[in-house]
């Protein structure tokens, strides 16, 4: 788990949210000890928000995960977070091909859990696509600036 998370090419801030998340310490509102927001998913408004239904189940966070998946032309990706480290390492192996994916899917924890914060805390909200192409943008960057002969999928 922790070797797609802490990668070289990670971004840092994405590699700290992601740890957080798989450690089940982000304050989610079913995690929260008071709280006086209703227990409720701001990216859907149709469940409970938890660990599991925000970044596994959430149809706003299936879509940018669809859009990242189909980006890198990644089939199958697991459903659950615990099953990620072992479908990277089956499908990738432990080279680039790896990194370039745990940094995908570190960006994409980030990139929600981000998206929520705005909701509740700032009152502003994006589609999964508007996420998606600044979210590429960054990404495509980073690897270029770490692996300047990677070509991606565009
Ligand atoms: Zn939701």
């Amino acid at each position: 788990m922790h070797r797609f998370i802490w990668n070289r090419i990670n971004i840092q801030k994405h590699s700290f949210i992601s740890w957080l998340m798989v450690h089940d310490k982000l304050q989610t509102l079913d995690n929260m000890k008071w709280s006086y927001i209703p227990n409720h998913c701001c990216l859907c408004m149709m469940a409970e928000e938890n660990r599991a239904h925000l970044f596994f189940v959430c149809k706003w966070s299936r879509e940018l995960l669809r859009l990242s998946s189909d980006w890198l032309r990644l089939t199958s990706i697991p459903a659950r977070h615990a099953h990620w480290i072992r479908w990277v390492l089956h499908a990738f192996g432990r080279k680039r091909r790896f990194k370039v994916v745990g940094a995908l899917l570190t960006a994409v924890i980030y990139e929600i859990w981000k998206e929520r914060n705005n909701r509740i805390f700032r009152n502003c909200a994006q589609t999964p696509n508007n996420v998606f192409s600044v979210m590429k943008k960054k990404l495509t960057h980073r690897f270029a600036y770490c692996y300047p002969d990677f070509r991606l999928a565009h």
